[in-house]
């Protein structure tokens, strides 16, 4: 790995801890929100000045709302997002103004991110004289000398945008959050758009600039050799939370979590006679607005165990700098698996009696619904004499075993006898 402005020594310029956000999905008839998207459940992490940290993940595992909350596009939901010693989530808006040119997003998509009425120039220089960068007589060599640090030629200043290619685009991209002299950069899937020979170029460019300009990058992707190759830090997310964090080197060599182990062994090795052992994850990832109980990969993993379906796993550090969330690392846990499959069994057992009292009920009113609907005697529906499924006599009907129909045929005969 080249040298970079490392210096892990240093307090972390970003440090995010137990940040959360939820979006609404459903209100009540105040408009009140009654159930909720668990898109970042309690994530933390620290980046140091100069290095990037990759954040991996499926789609929909909240990798994006991260880096959006984190710039506070989207508002925290809990947690803090502290940067250079500021905390930003607690900050109003007119106050977080003096830090936009610190935090800059480049965007997944070069194509809709670009206004298509203003030329290169105009949109390098925006930003630039908004926050009154340079001296406004200036910006122009200004913007031609950030044009040409991205590769972009002069003549592009004054072209629009539809008269480049995907990677131009993005280097275009590059040049206007650049443009500002941010310190941290949010990179947001920034080559999955483009093809793989502009994908190294993009990755070598913003490399290049990272060693330059001391840049400090969160480096969101799904493709784990791009991250491999520009990060110093991988964080690996699932429906909202951390599964495990640790230096790249470390986790691309000794991956711990389940998860983490089906994501890199779908990486392919550039080597004809490797084997592959690709480990093939079952089902979808399921909905962050019901999350499973316990570990949210545990309807997944195929080294489920029975305490994975109801307590969450403690983030423990398994190695100096690597993190795992997995009971297969708790060693407590691992002691006591044996109390708690007896503890699930009891679960299981208890909520079966639940479901056949639940079912036995709902049996009972129905046969006590179809009974006033073809006029037999009320009493037993107990509506009409407010007696409320209380016999003539004063007793309960016959409590039928799981409501079956030939315990309410029972019950109905009973009834009519006492009559
Ligand atoms: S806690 Fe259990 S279900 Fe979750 S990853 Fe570890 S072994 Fe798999």
């Amino acid at each position: 790995m080249e040298e970079t402005f490392v210096d892990k020594t240093e307090e972390p310029i970003l440090k995010v801890e137990h940040l959360k956000k939820y979006f609404p999905i459903k209100r009540n008839f105040f408009g009140k929100p009654t159930q909720f998207l668990h898109a970042v459940d309690d994530v933390s992490f620290e980046v140091n000045a100069g290095t990037a940290i990759g954040v991996v993940g499926e789609s929909g595992c909240g990798k994006t709302t991260l880096g959006r909350t984190i710039l506070r596009l989207y508002d925290v939901d809990g947690g803090t997002v502290v940067f250079d010693g500021v905390e930003l989530s607690s900050l109003k808006k007119s106050e977080l103004r003096k830090y936009r040119t610190d935090i800059q997003l480049i965007f997944q998509d070069p194509y809709s991110s670009l206004p298509p009425r203003m030329t290169v120039g105009s949109i390098i220089a925006e930003a630039v004289k908004v926050h009154k960068i340079v001296p406004s007589n200036e910006i122009h060599d200004y913007v031609l000398g950030v044009m040409k640090q991205c590769g972009l030629q002069p003549q592009y200043y004054d072209r629009y945008p539809h008269e480049f290619s995907g990677g131009q685009r993005q280097r275009i991209c590059i040049a206007r959050a650049l443009a500002v002299k941010p310190r941290l950069v949010i990179c947001d899937e920034p080559v999955s758009a483009l093809d793989v020979s502009i994908q190294a170029q993009i990755i070598n460019l913003l490399k290049d600039l990272q060693r330059t300009m001391g840049l400090t990058y969160v480096f969101i992707s799904h493709d784990l050799s791009v991250v491999k190759y520009i990060t110093d830090q991988i964080m690996v997310m699932y429906l909202g939370n951390v599964m495990e964090l640790g230096d790249t080197e470390r986790i691309f060599e000794n991956p711990q979590h389940p998860y983490t182990k089906a994501l890199f062994s779908a990486v392919p090795v550039p080597d004809p006679d490797a084997k592959m052992n690709r480990i093939i994850l079952e089902g979808d990832i399921p909905s962050p607005a019901n999350p499973p109980r316990g570990c949210k990969f545990h309807t997944r993993c195929s080294q489920c165990m029975n305490v994975c379906r109801m307590i969450p796993p403690a983030y423990l550090e398994t190695e100096e700098n690597h993190f795992v969330a997995c009971h297969l690392y708790n060693e407590e846990i691992m002691r006591e698996l044996d109390k708690y499959d007896a503890m699930y069994e009891e679960e299981l057992r208890l909520q079966a009696e639940k479901e056949a009292e639940e079912y036995a009920r709902k049996h009972r009113k129905r046969t006590r619904n179809s009974g006033s609907a073809d006029g037999t005697d009320s009493s037993i529906g107990g509506t009409q004499d407010g007696t409320d499924g209380v016999s003539a006599d004063g007793t309960e009907p016959a409590d039928t075993p799981a409501g079956t129909t030939a315990g309410a045929e029972e019950a109905q005969t009973e009834e009519s006898q006492v009559r």
